[in-house]
This record gives C-alpha cells, sequence and structure tokens, in this order.
C-alpha cells in the first residue's frame, strides 16, 4: 500500500479505532490486550476519564496561549513534580528526546557557568535518549547515528553497569561535566544493573563535582514501582528528564534541576513554543492527581512481581531462555535467539507486546490493570514464547 508518510516506521497492518483500559479495538472490531501502552506512555490506559475529563473541560477553555505569559496550570503541575522528587525547577517541553535535549543544554551552560568552555557528557553504550542530533549522539545504538554524520561534539561513551570504566573516564578526562544514564535501559532491552550501581555513580559524581542526569523519560511516573527509578536507591539526580505517561498520550516533557544547576538557564538561554501549554499541563496534572490519589506506585510495583513470579513460574525449565527479569512494571524476557517475529504473531491472538534488542520482550503494560489482565499477558506470552521455540 502506497503511503504519503515518510517511510521512517515499519508498522504492523492495524489501526485502532478505540480503546478502554488496557483494551484496544481495530478498525474491524477485533480487540486486542495492549501490554506496551503505546511504548510506556499510556500507564492510565486509553480513554481514562481523570484524563478525558480534564482535556474537555481544558478544551473548551484554552489550549495554547505560549510562554510569553503566565501559565497557572503549568506553575501547578511544575510544583507537584518538584516536590514528588525533590529537585526544584522545570522547563517543560513536548516529548522525551526534548527533554534530554534541554537536560544536555543545562549541563554545558552550568559547565561554561563554571569556566569549563569544553564541556563533555559521560553516556553509555546501549542508552538511549531520543532521535534530535545531540540525543541520537548521546545514544547507545550505532544503527540509528548511520548517515547522520557528522555528530554533535563533548560526548563520551563507556559501558554501562561498570564503575570501573565510569572512573577511568572521569580520571582521564578532565572536561567532564555530566554523567547521563537511564536507571534501567529500556529501548537497549530492560537491561537493569546491578544493585547499587547507580548509588555508586551519584557518589562518584558527588566526589568529583560532575551533574548526574537521570532519563527517567520511560522509569518514571511509577512505572518502575517508585515515583522515579532513582527512589530505589536513595539518590538525587541534578538533572532528570520525564516524557512518555507524563501526559498519558498527549505529548508533553519535562526537564527537571536542582536550584544551582538551574541557575544559568536564564531568559532567553533555552525556549519553546508548545512546552507545558494549558491543554498538555491539565492532562498531566491529572494523571499525576490519579498516580498520587490511588497510590499507583505501591499497585505498579506489586503488578510487576506478579508477572515476574508468573513468568518464572510458567517458563520455568524452558529451553532457549536467557533471563527473564524486571523492574517494576518493566519486564523483559530475554531469548538465545533473535525473536522480532514474535510481535506479529501476538497481533494475530490479540495482544500488543514489542521486542527490543532483537531478542528481548519487553512488556510495559498500563499501570491500571487488574490482576486478571496482568495473568492473561502472562498467560498469552507464555504461549506464544513456548509455541516459537518449539518450531
Ligand atoms: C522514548 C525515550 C526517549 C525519547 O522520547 P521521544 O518522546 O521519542 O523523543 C528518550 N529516553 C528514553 C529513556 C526513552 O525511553
Amino acid at each position: 500500500m502506497s503511503s504519503a508518510i515518510m517511510d521512517t516506521y515499519k508498522r504492523l497492518p492495524v489501526a485502532f479505532e478505540s480503546g478502554s483500559g488496557a483494551w484496544l479495538t481495530d478498525t474491524n472490531g477485533k480487540c486486542y490486550l495492549d501490554a506496551l501502552a503505546g511504548i510506556a506512555v499510556c500507564g492510565l490506559g486509553h480513554a481514562h476519564p481523570a484524563v478525558e475529563q480534564a482535556l474537555v473541560r481544558q478544551a473548551g477553555k484554552l489550549i495554547h496561549t505560549s510562554n510569553l505569559y503566565q501559565v497557572p496550570l503549568q506553575e501547578q503541575l511544575a510544583t507537584k513534580l518538584c516536590n514528588l522528587s525533590g529537585l526544584d525547577k522545570v522547563f517543560f517541553c513536548n516529548s522525551g528526546a526534548e527533554a534530554n535535549e534541554a537536560a544536555i543544554k543545562i549541563c554545558r551552560r552550568y559547565a561554561h557557568a563554571h569556566g569549563n568552555h569544553s564541556p563533555r557528557i559521560i553516556v553509555m553504550e546501549g542508552g538511549f535518549h531520543g532521535r534530535t542530533l545531540a540525543t541520537l549522539t548521546a545514544t547507545g545504538n550505532k544503527k540509528i547515528k548511520v548517515g547522520f554524520e557528522p555528530l554533535v561534539e563533548g560526548f563520551l561513551q563507556i559501558p554501562y553497569n561498570n564503575i570501573a570504566a565510569l572512573e577511568q573516564a572521569c580520571n582521564s578526562h578532565a572536561d567532564v561535566v555530566a554523567v547521563m544514564l537511564e536507571p534501567v535501559q529500556g529501548e537497549g532491552g530492560v537491561v537493569i544493573p546491578e544493585p547499587g550501581y547507580l548509588k555508586q555513580v551519584a557518589d562518584i559524581c558527588a566526589s568529583r563535582g560532575l551533574l548526574l542526569v537521570l532519563d527517567e523519560v520511560q522509569t518514571g511516573m511509577c512505572r518502575t514501582g517508585k515515583w522515579f527509578a532513582f527512589q530505589h536507591e536513595g539518590v538525587l539526580p541534578d538533572v532528570m528528564s520525564l516524557s512518555k505517561s507524563l501526559g498519558n498520550g498527549v505529548p508533553i516533557g519535562a526537564c527537571l534541576a536542582k536550584d544551582h544547576v538551574a541557575a544559568p538557564m536564564t531568559p532567553g538561554s533555552h525556549g519553546t513554543t508548545f512546552g507545558g501549554n494549558p491543554l498538555a499541563a491539565s492532562a498531566a496534572l491529572a494523571v499525576v492527581n490519579f498516580l498520587e490519589q490511588n497510590r499507583m506506585d505501591i499497585r505498579a510495583a506489586e503488578l510487576g512481581k506478579r508477572i515476574l513470579d508468573g513468568f518464572r513460574k510458567s517458563l520455568n525449565g524452558q529451553q532457549g531462555i536467557k533471563q527473564i527479569r524486571g523492574y517494576g512494571l518493566m519486564t523483559g524476557i530475554e531469548l538465545e535467539q533473535n525473536c522480532a517475529d514474535l510481535v506479529q504473531v501476538a497481533l494475530e491472538h490479540g495482544l500488543l507486546i514489542n521486542v527490543t534488542a532483537d531478542k528481548v520482550i519487553r512488556l510495559l503494560p498500563p499501570l491500571i490493570i487488574s490482576d486478571t489482565e496482568a495473568d492473561q499477558i502472562v498467560g498469552m506470552v507464555s504461549t506464544l514464547i513456548k509455541d516459537f521455540l518449539k518450531d
């Protein structure tokens, strides 16, 4: 089928018309259980009444005014996010890449303000930070850089989950200003570092005067069983990016920072036309309030454990499985072989899943699923894996 859409995505042959909770209906009326939530975006599931009401109410009042004026809803959202995270200042934008782009600019600006005029940011192999030029440079996956050179200067890539490599990189480069990483690598294959790794990274940053930048675009907003994944390790980043599930599908991103780190970001230093507009802020406020009032952090932890335990039981002794791992409601099942084809097979069976890093089945269901739906996901995915490994 010829399409007027630029060919940047290999799309599955299905279009959805409506959704409710963890379920989607396609244009032929077939139903699907959604274990991906639009790639960790729809934490409250589809057509959530709290988000719908906020959007309808706000759309009838005011959608956009620009950041040339006060935006009270943006102020409210910023205060909420600061209270929840322990950070002090927020810059709102429209996507994860933009939130990371802001993070990178904040680090550079901070470095220049402190006399480092060729600042370098340490980033991780296997990391993912977005598709703008700076964020794709910061990303670990070589494939997404091909054909886009020259890339952006000022990054140094080291192995993830490797403290010795970090210390060595810091020792051999005096111009490092920041270390930027995901608490759990999502696109990289649900790669969970050793317990204590993030704390050690934070300690190294603190002792050397480097900024700790956490990309919580995927792990933030209760996904891992805490509001932010850094809270599992009792650390506090200097800068943090959020996006994906912040607006439950309404595009919004946020870059948070400590006061003294954000201080060089004076009027005119950065900007965005849409970022944090009343419509997006109203959606995000509805999301934050729902997550808070229903203790969805605790619920995500429960569900994640249930799903992980479920898979460990149902796939126990199964040949061809390298590892079953999870961090809150991020689940990865790594096979010994490529399994990208499983996505299509699952679709035919009425289930939405994702395969990343070629061999890792990744599940990121909405946080609002019931125990029964969690068990259904485990049952369906286990059967699919067993059948796939039989052939
Ligand atoms: C998805 C993702 C991004 C990019 O977000 P976009 O909204 O696609 O720009 C950045 N970092 C992480 C960790 C992500 O998972």
